[in-house]
């Protein structure tokens, strides 16, 4: 038994490809783990825009947008993984094995997630399965969703005197429930604690870091859908963080710190913009 053989039985045989006309003497393709940003299309680096237009198999998540999944060859196989209520949702074992079978069937694959795949994108995992089953991986970073919410508000999520540091953190444990963090240093001032992932536990998160002794009056900023033509920001204090989530339905970041201070309230200016245009 050839070595791709080896390698194919190993994936698990998730995926059968048909009609793709590739035989089985077809060298092994590749998987890029591509960084979509965080919804604009014109946040997409033209990196990504490059190696998705080489794409035969895109494998998406739910947060990127069809404008983006447009930018991808006609012909080129979209699969959505997305998490939704009402079908079969792809356990990351499943992605994973999905992507190294494509891979060892020849085809370039493209693994297209919201934002940046290393951050809270499980790109890791990804990387490793493939690694593992000896299929080359190459990852394309992405402008992760922090850095579009803090852009788009005009907040700075590092700033000279009020935030020497910041940090990415996840509203949630691995397992669900609330995030297992370190709150003494987070509460410290003077440093940016962005939330992903935290839209449901803004209540026993604040809670943590106010018990932690973080100022109840620290400017907070929450963005749902930052970037997209729908965005929100909603400008309030730590102590404010958990009644203005409340209603919010997500993808949304809470970040907290002193620099949050510069952030404007609002959304929408794409479609001012738009609008504004169309009208001149
Ligand atoms: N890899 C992504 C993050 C994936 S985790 C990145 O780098 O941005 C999913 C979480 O990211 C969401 O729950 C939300 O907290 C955040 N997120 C992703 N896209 C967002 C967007 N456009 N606006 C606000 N938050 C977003």
């Amino acid at each position: 038994m050839s070595e791709r053989q080896t390698r194919s039985r190993r994936t698990g045989g998730l995926v059968v490809l048909g009609g793709s006309g590739r035989g089985p003497g077809r060298p092994a393709g590749a998987v890029w783990l591509v960084g979509a940003g965080p919804g604009d299309p014109d946040l997409l680096t033209v990196k990504a825009l490059k190696v998705l237009q080489t794409a035969e198999v895109v494998v998406h998540d739910g947060l990127v947008s069809d404008e983006i999944l447009e930018l991808a060859p006609a012909q080129a196989r979209r699969i959505s993984v997305a998490k939704r209520k009402s079908r079969h949702s792809y356990s990351q074992d499943e992605i994973n094995r999905m992507l190294v079978a494509f891979a060892l069937d020849g085809l370039t694959v493209v693994r297209l997630k919201g934002g940046d795949p290393f951050i809270f994108g499980r790109g890791g995992e990804e990387l490793e399965a493939c690694r593992e089953a000896g299929v080359e991986c190459r990852i394309v970073p992405g402008v992760t969703a922090a850095l579009a919410a803090g852009a788009n508000a005009g907040a700075p999520l590092t700033h000279r005197g009020s935030a020497q540091a910041v940090t990415f953190v996840t509203g949630h444990a691995a397992k669900g429930g609330e995030p297992d963090l370190d709150w003494e240093s987070l509460a410290k001032p003077n440093q940016t604690v962005v939330i992903y992932m935290g839209l449901s536990m803004a209540a026993p998160i604040a809670a943590r870091l106010l018990a932690a002794g973080r100022e109840g009056s620290t400017p907070a900023l929450i963005v749902e859908n930052a970037s997209r033509a729908d965005e929100q920001r909603i400008v309030t204090t730590l102590a404010g963080l958990a009644d203005a989530a409340a209603g919010l339905s997500g993808p949304a970041l809470l970040i907290v710190g002193e620099a949050m201070a510069l952030a404007r309230a609002g959304g929408g200016e794409a479609i001012d913009t738009i609008l504004q245009e169309a009208r001149a």
